[in-house]
């Protein structure tokens, strides 16, 4: 079996299309080479030879080490150098590289080949013997803490104190000789601490290094990292090993990394940042602050640092070519990594580039203008879950802003928390339901599951492409890099803004990741503006899908905001969250503690009003669009009043003994309500409740038809019907109802009846049931509940625990069951449409807005989903990514 690719001067053994075979950065980097670009010549070890590794008990597969050989000859037949040489040696750099970019969660070893005899030789060849010795020590930093396992504070501290004996501030003021002397020390320490010595045989070295990566697969950040990206770990790492370039050789040596777009507007514009005399990680790192690479950029940043374009123009002008010509050739935005040694430009990666979503709308409409791309493909550029970035609130530009410091607008959108310092404290206040920024000097790979906990991030150092930047677009959550005017007081968990302004651990601030500000207190928020780019993308998408998208809306305003993200109708207006409003919960008590029809059919006549004037105002705002209503559904339980004052007050109004009131309260008292005294079986119980409804309803639809002249034809919708009886008996009442008004108002009202199936036994008798129904809509959360028999408002607890443990890979509250609540929605649509071809059907359980579950229903052939009025906008793509 090929365990091994090459790639080199001109040519390569894989592409980029061979992605999971080579990983992201391995394909590319053989696309590139074949490209003909400058690439240090190397070698690729497959993810299967990794996958081989874990499956034969961390062996490598034989044949392997041959391979890897034949390509390092290659490479030294290139390069003029030889592994291990006295004299010229091939210094290597050993990189993973899985199919999925996971930034910073696996290992790299760089300076790869040094050790006391190659070390002379390189500084020889170099002509800087300093250098040399500098990237010696890096190398056994590097090594001891990826290969063998020694943390590098060790390194650090030893370090430190070198340089306070000598009285220097920074790495560079060290000599070579200096330097041998902290190598004997990292040395020394390296023996005593794992009584072996650093390995001075490169073979060794090397082969210390690719198993070292392979094992970083499973490590703690990147199983992390997986589990939040939903990566399968079967998909292994590969192994890139390449011939060393050196942008740490000198003032015409330099290392950087370019966006061939701004990856935070989406700006058609060369973007990115470089370190002079750096080695590699050193940008990402964020150690130093970076300069621009356009001197456009220098100029809009204010920095007095000189940009590339100004200090190497032929490196500069020979980059650009190469980036407009990888973004032709990947029709793309590109994310790259460059090293110049001594004025010679080499490409060490190249990927798409991620980018907030703001700024992927702005690429994939630009890119269609261009002809680069067509519309269709403009739209499945953008990931639906995406678009909750763009629907984050920004700061009011109307009030005035108490900046207390400003850094990089590294992730846009703004948000206001609490301060906290370290990543678990962010993790503790998610789960107590506290909003927190988290507040870092820079932050690292063991910070990223407290990044996700928090509403925004702030660092004061690290540039635009550091790691919190980086992680924080990712994940869609606001974020400020880099602000230099803070400090960060880490033991006394102090932030120290402008004019020595200190902040505490839990005091109040707001970052704006869009102007890089950072505002003290709560700020006044203003809701996103949804057109221009969006509207664009929107518009394609809307001609590609098929299924309708409608909202889940109670209120007027909910009705009115997803009218503005594009909703198609009402799915579900779930009339009881209308009796929380005010003080009709009073009036609601009374109706439901009645002891008497006529008790409940005052309390009744008070709430017809009340909801004839709810549905009134959402039939205006949906003008003539599809509303439909479901009748009560609630268990009594949660209405019943719980305090002694609560008791007192209705008892009161209705004129009763509190003692007697609450002998009711108690026998209305359910143990699992959730399965008790709900849905239509109220109806059953006490028609009364949903006669009124219904009159409510067809009242409204009058009002709403004479005041607007649009027609309206409310949708009527039964809870929990398992009996094709209980839907008969109720739809008997609404019938009823509609005949009295249709002559009350000598006026022709056209309506649909229908049922949620959110039973299992509905779902099995749907043909039946569809005798009776003119629509369907699935209730995938009482479906979900149901099927499993794990209680919705219970389940979090186990559930978190089953997907740690792998019992499941997701919340089937969140992502439908296909499997198994997907069959029994299967099972229904088929049946309902044998006994009723035409009958509408569609989804209003939560899973209405999930983009994966989506695919499910336009796979079974939905008419429609409906979901809540934010998430619309991700629904109308993910329905048209089904489509297409
Ligand atoms: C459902 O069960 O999926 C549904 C939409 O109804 P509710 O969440 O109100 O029970
Ligand atoms: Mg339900």
């Amino acid at each position: 079996e090929k365990w091994v690719y090459s790639f080199g001067d001109g040519e390569a053994e894989g592409r980029a299309s061979d992605r999971d075979l080579l990983g992201g950065k391995g394909a590319n980097l053989a696309e590139m080479a074949s490209l003909g670009l400058p690439v240090p010549p190397g070698l690729t070890i497959t993810t299967s030879a990794c996958n081989w590794y874990y499956s034969q008990n961390r062996t490598m597969p034989a044949g392997m080490e041959e391979q890897v050989m034949e390509g390092l000859a290659r490479i030294e037949r290139i390069t003029g150098r030889r592994f291990g040489d006295r004299e010229h040696p091939l210094l290597l750099s050993v990189r993973s590289g899985a199919r999925a970019s996971m930034p910073g969660m696996m290992d790299t070893v760089l300076n790869l080949g040094l050790n006391d005899d190659s070390v002379q030789a390189l500084g020889h060849d170099a002509g800087d013997a300093r250098f040399a010795w500098d990237s010696y020590r890096r190398f056994i930093q590097m090594y001891a803490d990826v290969v063998m396992g020694l943390d590098h504070e060790v390194f650090e501290e030893i370090l430190e104190d070198e340089k306070g004996k000598l009285g220097y501030e920074y790495d560079t003021d060290l000599s070579a000789a200096e330097w041998q002397e902290v190598i004997a020390l990292y040395k020394e320490i390296i023996e005593d601490e794992l009584g072996e010595p650093f390995p001075q045989d490169p073979h060794v070295q090397l082969w210390g290094a690719v198993k070292a990566v392979f094992a970083s697969w499973m490590n703690a950040r990147a199983v992390t990292y997986r589990h939040l990206h939903g990566i399968p770990s079967a998909w292994g790492t590969a192994v890139n090993i390449q011939a060393m370039v050196f942008g740490n050789l000198g003032n015409s040596s330099a290392t950087g990394v370019a966006f061939t777009r701004n990856p935070s507007t989406g700006a058609k514009e060369l973007y990115g940042e470089f370190l002079v005399n750096a080695q590699g990680e050193d940008v990402v790192a964020g150690i130093r602050t970076p300069q621009s690479i356009t001197e456009a950029a220098r100029i809009a940043s204010g920095s007095d640092k000189p940009s590339l374009e100004k200090v190497m123009p032929e490196a500069f002008s020979e980059f650009c070519g190469i980036c407009n010509r990888l973004e032709a050739h990947y029709r793309d935005m590109q994310d790259l990594e460059f090293t110049i040694e001594r004025g010679k430009l080499w490409m060490l990666q190249t990927r798409s580039g991620k980018r907030t979503a703001k700024a992927a709308l702005k690429i994939a409409v630009d890119m269609a203008a261009e002809g680069l791309i067509t519309e269709r493909e403009a739209v499945t550029r953008i990931d639906p879950s995406s678009l909750d970035q763009l629907l984050h609130p920004t700061i009011d530009p109307r009030v005035t802003r108490e900046v207390i410091g400003s850094g990089l607008p590294a992730s846009p959108g703004a948000a206001t928390g609490e301060i906290v310092f370290t990543a678990e404290e962010a993790v503790e206040a998610e789960a107590e339901g506290r909003k927190v920024i988290l507040v870092r000097i820079e932050t690292s790979p063991e910070d990223i599951h407290g990044m996700h906990a928090a509403e925004g991030i702030l660092t004061t150092r690290g540039g635009m492409t550091s790691h919190a930047a980086v992680v924080a677009r990712g994940m869609g959550i606001p974020c400020v890099t880099g602000a230099g005017t803070m400090r960060v007081d880490m033991r006394n968990e102090h932030l120290i803004g402008l004019g020595g302004l200190t902040l505490k651990k839990g005091d109040i601030i707001t970052i704006d990741g869009s102007s890089g500000q950072v505002l003290k207190g709560i700020v006044p928020m203003l809701q996103p503006e949804l057109s221009g780019d969006f509207g664009k993308i929107m518009q394609w998408a809307d001609s590609s899908r098929r299924m309708t998208v409608r909202t889940n809306a109670d209120t007027p305003q909910d009705a009115r905001a997803a009218r503005s993200f594009g909703a198609e109708g009402i799915g579900l207006c779930r009339t009881e969250h209308m009796f929380f409003e005010g003080d009709r919960i009073q009036v609601m008590r009374e109706m439901i503690l009645a002891e008497s029809e006529d008790g409940r059919r005052a309390a009744l006549d008070q709430l017809l009003p009340m909801q004839r004037s709810d549905f009134a105002a959402l039939f205006e705002i949906m003008h003539g669009l599809p509303v439909t209503i479901r009748l009560l559904d609630p268990p009594l339980h949660e209405f019943l009043p719980k305090t002694d004052e609560e008791i007192a007050e209705v008892a009161d109004a209705m004129g009763m003994e509190p003692k007697k009131l609450r002998e009711r309260v108690d026998a209305l008292h359910e143990f699992n309500p959730m399965l008790g005294h709900r849905g239509c079986r109220l109806a059953i119980s006490y028609p009364e409740i949903a006669e009124m409804q219904a009159r409510a309803i067809f009242e409204a639809a009058v009002i709403a038809a004479r005041e607007t002249g649009a027609a309206v034809v409310p949708e009527i919708m039964v809870p929990l019907v398992g009996l094709r009886s209980e839907l008969d008996y109720v739809k008997g009442r609404i019938e009823e109802v509609a005949r009295a008004v249709m002559g009350e108002a000598e006026m022709q009202i056209d309506y649909l009846v229908g049922t949620m199936i959110e039973l299992p036994r509905a779902a099995l008798r749907a043909h039946v049931i569809a005798e009776a129904a003119e629509f369907f809509s699935f209730g995938t959360n009482d479906l979900t509940q149901t099927t499993f028999g794990i209680s919705r408002d219970d389940a979090s607890v186990f559930l978190t625990t089953y997907q740690r443990k792998g019992v499941i890979e997701h919340d089937p509250f969140i992502q439908l069951d296909f499997d198994g609540v997907g069959e029994l929605m299967k099972i229904a649509a088929e049946r309902g449409r044998q006994t009723r071809p035409d009958i509408k059907l569609g989804i209003c359980g939560e899973h209405g807005g999930d983009p994966t579950s989506i695919h499910f229903f336009e796979s079974i052939g939905l008419d429609y989903v409906s979901c809540s009025p934010f998430r619309v906008p991700i629904a109308r793509l993910a329905a048209a990514h089904a489509a297409i």
